[in-house]
């Protein structure tokens, strides 16, 4: 009996139906077109039974009903090669309107192809008693050219879309397409073997496992979509030009109490993505630390919002025991150009917004906070760009010492060289700098660049005792600061001494033992610290006690509130008492004029910086300067 093999494919298919129709779908197109095949594949495997059945019993049964029951299976042959050409085009719509007049054309000659097979004389060959069985004649030719076609079609189209196809995808089409070739092929040239729908079936279920398995984008521990899904998802809204709206979830902190365990934890975790996923269907774990929600609409998106709001109060805020993640929204997603962008301001706005703003609050997302975004990108491009083209340049500002009456040392700033020959103001690209690692990489080249020039010059000869350079907040807590400062002054073969770094009062806000393990070693080598900014905001006196320098810098303003009353005359001459007598050194910034030169020293600051002496100035010109004004 030949109906084994199509026997067996119900078996496979029957399974497939399961396992797919048993999990939540995304509803991709694909995946809806995936379901139109399952189903086509199905149909076309009972009909190739029935018609066999139906040739083996023709003496029994009117012709005329075989005829059809066979012309109903020829056509569901090419109805599935249709929808193999229409799930290669789910994926790629990109070129929507072009796809629209290829499947219109599919499905027209579908249709004609479908009435001329009815029309058209059908032959059934029953020979050997039964063994061999199939049909021939003007229909079956029908059938077989519109496959053929709608197979290389399928092909071609795979071919041409190459770059816009993943991998997976590109081989498994091409493989199910192949399959049908062989399979047809083999029929043609020894028609005994019927395996035209069965080779359709192992097509199907190479799909299935390759590119349909539900599982692949279901995030098992929290029932939900995946990252993956999530990407899939907006690419394809994208792609078809639809507007939806998103919240996001970040950092699903959990403050719990001291005696919960890891499972506890995990479970409020788990009950609070269950809340989550009540709002929408598509519910996505993103990145482990993010859920975001999709929504068709702002409304249904600001419903949520509220919700979750007053619930994070409500009922996971009892007993100790609470998740208190930053939420965002962007109710409308063409504010953004393509799903790469979107990608890109999700991880922007939970790497960097986010800190910055009140925890118990949330972020809407708007023209403005993306245009922020985007000058922020075009800022640290153009940092990238000017560390590749070597663009960097170190300004030094000297410093006089009131003591010795010439220029002892001197304070590295960074700008970077436009192309066309302009300077860019470290105002401009440090704080953005600061807000991604990037600062490590720039103050990393900045060391090296202030190593290299001490090597290259015998500062010592100059008189000069010490170079200054500035450190970021990210720096100093960064553990290896130490470590790769030892190693390029070694490189260079500097004095350690010859290196001063000024920090400031908010090093220590992110992790002072990280802080104070890289100023312990660097001190021990020789180099010294400056406390920045000092007067500066909430500056407290007690971090001056508590921090291992050597040198306190008395910010530009500080200076100036100084000239501008008697009361801050006296707190000024208070707080040098106390510097003074802790040991420490102070340098004033900032200074301008002469008078203010001299009042400073009067009140006995030991190193004066400012417009007065000299701008920051190129290597060139510093060296200029020092060599004219520290000549005795
Ligand atoms: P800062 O550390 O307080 O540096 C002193 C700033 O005051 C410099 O601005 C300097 O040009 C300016 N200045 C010096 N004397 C006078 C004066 O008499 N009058 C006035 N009005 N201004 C004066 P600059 O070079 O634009 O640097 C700005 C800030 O950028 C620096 O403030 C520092 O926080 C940061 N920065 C500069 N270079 C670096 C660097 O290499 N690394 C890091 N992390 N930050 C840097
Ligand atoms: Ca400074
Ligand atoms: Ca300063």
């Amino acid at each position: 009996m030949n109906i084994n093999i199509q026997a067996c494919g119900i078996i496979i298919i029957t399974v497939i139906i399961y396992f797919n129709c048993s999990q939540t779908r995304l509803k991709l197109k694909t995946n809806n077109a995936y379901i139109a095949i399952l189903i086509n594949t199905t149909v076309c495997l009972m009909l190739d039974i029935l018609s066999i059945v139906c040739i083996k019993n023709s003496s029994l049964i009117d012709g005329f009903l075989v005829s059809i029951i066979c012309k109903l299976y020829l056509i569901s042959l090419m109805s599935e090669a249709y929808w193999g050409i229409l799930y290669t085009y789910a994926d790629i719509t990109r070129k929507y309107n072009k796809i629209d007049t290829i499947t219109n054309i599919s499905i027209i000659t579908l249709i004609i192809s479908s009435i001329a097979t009815m029309i058209l004389p059908i032959d059934w060959v029953y020979i050997n008693n039964g063994s061999v069985v199939y049909t021939e004649g003007l229909a079956c030719n029908i059938t077989y050219a519109y496959c053929l076609s709608t197979i290389i079609l399928n092909i071609v189209t795979c071919i041409k879309n190459r770059k816009i196809m993943t991998n997976k995808r590109f081989y498994s089409i091409i493989m199910w397409m192949m399959l049908w070739i062989i399979a047809a092929l083999i029929q043609l040239f020894n028609s005994s073997i019927l395996i035209v729908s069965f080779a359709s079936v192992v097509g199907v279920m190479i799909i299935y496992f390759q590119l349909e398995n539900p599982e692949k984008y279901r995030e098992s521990n929290f029932k939900c979509f995946n990252q993956q899904a999530f990407i899939a998802y907006i690419n394809q809204m994208y792609k078809d030009n639809i507007k939806f709206s998103l919240l996001v979830a970040y950092d699903l902190n959990l403050y719990a109490r001291a005696d919960m365990g890891q499972e506890d934890i995990r479970n409020i975790r788990k009950k609070y993505l269950k809340f989550l996923s009540t709002f929408t269907r598509l519910t996505f774990l993103y990145e482990h630390d993010k859920v975001i929600l999709v929504f068709d609409n702002d409304q249904s998106c600001e419903m949520a919002l509220d919700a979750i709001i007053l619930a994070s109060k409500k009922e996971f805020k009892g007993d100790g025991e609470f998740l208190k993640p930053f939420l965002y929204t962007i109710y409308d997603s063409t504010l953004l150009k393509s799903s790469d962008t979107m990608l890109n301001t999700i991880n922007y706005t939970s790497m960097n917004l986010v800190q910055y703003e009140d925890r118990h609050d949330y972020i809407n997302i708007t023209e403005n906070t993306l245009k922020m975004i985007e000058d922020e990108n075009k800022i640290i491009g153009m940092i990238h760009r000017a560390i590749k083209d070597d663009r960097v340049e170190v300004f030094y500002q000297p410093i006089y010492s009131t003591k010795h009456h010439k220029f002892i040392s001197a304070e590295a700033l960074v700008r970077i060289r436009e192309t066309n020959g302009n300077l860019i103001y470290p105002n401009v690209f440090i704080p953005i700098a600061e807000k991604s690692n990037l600062i490590i990489k720039l103050g990393h080249l900045i060391f090296v660049k202030v190593c290299k020039f001490i090597s290259e010059n015998n500062i010592k000869n100059m008189g000069l005792q010490y170079i200054e350079i500035n450190l970021s907040v990210a720096q100093c807590s960064y553990h290896s600061l130490s470590h790769d400062f030892i190693k390029v002054m070694n490189r260079y073969n500097i004095d350690s001494k010859c290196i001063n770094l000024e920090i400031t009062e908010s090093a220590s806000y992110s992790s002072k033992v990280t802080l104070l393990n890289n100023m312990n070693k660097l001190i021990q080598k020789g180099v010294t610290f400056s406390l920045d900014d000092f007067g500066t905001g909430n500056s407290n006196f007690n971090y001056v006690m508590d921090m291992p320098v050597k040198i306190v810098k008395f910010d530009k303003e500080m200076v100036e509130e100084y000239f501008s009353n008697d009361k801050s005359n006296f707190i000024m001459s208070n707080i040098i008492k106390m510097v003074k007598g802790l040991n420490l050194e102070i340098v004033a910034e900032g200074v301008e004029t002469e008078q203010q030169l001299n009042s400073l020293i009067d009140i006995g600051i030991d190193f004066i910086q400012g417009y007065y002496f000299s701008r920051p100035v190129n290597r060139q010109k510093f060296i200029e300067f020092i060599l004219l004004n520290n000549k005795r």
